[in-house]
């Protein structure tokens, strides 16, 4: 079989490169390894970044339609377990076998071809240029010769890995898991509750990115629930994430609140979360890498759909001209980096701020809850703004951005 792109995973980022490569005009191939709709372990959140994507594939009313939970207010509760409420803009929370499913159906509608069940187990290259993929479809040996290739098989990305760019940074790789319950207790509509590491963890230890959710579904008939944790201070706290979740439940005054008659509808299942500072290679001649496989994920808040989507989009307006211009060099593909770079390093270098400021301590922490007390029009501050004029006028710090500089 031979297609002009082949693009490897119908997450979130691959779809959203199909979907612009196919309307391009490029003949496009999508593959994922599982049978569809499948889950993917997440809290599930699809932030209002992505609506310009959904209203480009036609989706953003059956995304509407889709929400489990429509968050409009954030509950932080610091280590000493008290909390600032803040407003933010309203986003959706749909479980992704949903509402990924939905995406994958409007990313078709340009025109991509689907193929599922299909395992793609190495990358084609002859002489150092990648030329498509070697793989497993139906339990038959199958392979697909392509002009490039499009990278998007999530975290543990064995194609990155055969490129050697696969990131291992315990600071940054975070390990995260999520269940469904029912019978939590105390949750208010609209309201996603984030509790940071409690000054009680069992081992002295602090972690600056270490926090378990909370957020009502369906008129709080179920939560989602779930916690995330750098691999180094998991590591540190000796215990399993499975076994640090069961801590938190257990031994918080929020975690018994909450969980003390809750019902899992489903165990707490991890996974790897891969988070950045700032993007990292990203292409080798002939292939792009996008989303978890190249670890755009934000470190502090952990949402890695808009990465995802925002390197997809990127990859097809990035390989038409390079199949046009019939460069296949390294130095054409590291193009890629510096366009990537550019739309998320921001956004990262913001997140690694907010970690290094305000979680990177407890009492900055604290101090940030206390003072959002105190500003006027408390409780209806707008969180992200919250946060850098906290970092600029009260730390007195400059929040550093690729493109620009904010200081007080
Ligand atoms: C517990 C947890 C909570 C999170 N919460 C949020 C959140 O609320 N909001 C948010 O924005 N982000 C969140 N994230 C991050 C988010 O889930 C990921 O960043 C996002 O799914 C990445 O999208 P992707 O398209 O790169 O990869 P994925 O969504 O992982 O998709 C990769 C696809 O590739 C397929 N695949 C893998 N290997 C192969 C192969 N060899 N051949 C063919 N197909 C293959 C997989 O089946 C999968 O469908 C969370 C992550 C975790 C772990």
């Amino acid at each position: 079989m031979k297609r002009q792109v082949v693009v490897v995973g119908a997450g979130p980022g691959g779809c959203t490169a199909a979907f612009y490569l196919a309307k391009a005009g490029i003949d496009v191939l999508l593959i994922d390894k599982e049978t569809w709709p499948r889950d993917k372990i997440c809290g599930d959140s699809y932030l209002p970044a992505l609506y310009p994507f959904f209203e480009d594939m036609g989706i953003m009313n059956e995304m509407k339609a889709a929400a489990a939970c429509n968050p409009k207010a954030l509950r932080i509760i610091d280590p000493d377990e008290e909390y600032a409420d803040f407003d933010v803009e309203p986003w959706l929370i749909a479980p992704r076998r949903i509402g990924d499913d939905i995406i994958r159906r409007g990313a078709l509608t340009s025109g991509a071809d689907f193929m599922e069940n299909f395992q793609a187990e190495e990358l084609i290259i002859r002489r150092g240029v990648v030329r498509g993929i070697k793989g497993i479809y139906n339990n038959r040996e199958i392979e697909v010769e392509a002009d490039a290739v499009v990278i998007a098989d999530g975290s543990h990305s064995a194609l990155a890995r055969q490129l050697g760019i696969y990131k291992e940074d315990p600071e940054y790789i975070l390990y995260a898991g999520r269940a469904y319950y029912d019978g939590v207790e105390g949750m208010e509509e609209g309201k996603f509750e984030e509790f940071y590491t409690p000054s009680t963890l069992p081992k002295p230890t602090y972690s600056p990115i270490c926090l378990t959710w909370v957020a009502p579904l369906y008129q709080g008939k179920y939560a989602s629930v779930g916690i995330t944790i750098a691999e180094k201070y998991l590591r540190e706290t000796g215990m399993t994430l499975e076994g640090l979740f069961q801590w938190w439940c257990e031994n918080t005054k929020f975690g018994r609140e909450r969980m003390h008659n809750a019902r899992p509808v489903e165990k707490l299942k991890g996974w790897r979360l891969p988070g950045s500072r700032k993007i990292e290679k990203n292409y080798a001649p002939g292939a792009v890498v996008i989303g978890d496989a190249v670890s755009s994920a934000e470190a502090a808040f952990e949402y890695g759909i808009p990465s995802s989507m925002i390197g997809g989009r990127v990859a097809a307006s990035f390989l038409p001209e390079v199949l046009s211009s019939g460069d296949f060099s390294e130095k054409k593909f590291s193009e890629f980096q510096t366009l990537v770079g550019k739309e998320l390093n921001p956004g990262l270098e913001y997140n690694a701020n907010f970690r290094d400021n305000i979680l990177a301590n407890k009492k900055t922490m604290k101090q940030f809850q206390l003072w959002a007390k105190t500003q006027p029009g408390y409780p209806h501050l707008i969180y992200d703004q919250s946060v850098v004029k906290f970092i600029t006028e009260v730390l007195h710090k400059e929040i550093v951005l690729s493109d620009k500089k904010i200081t007080q």
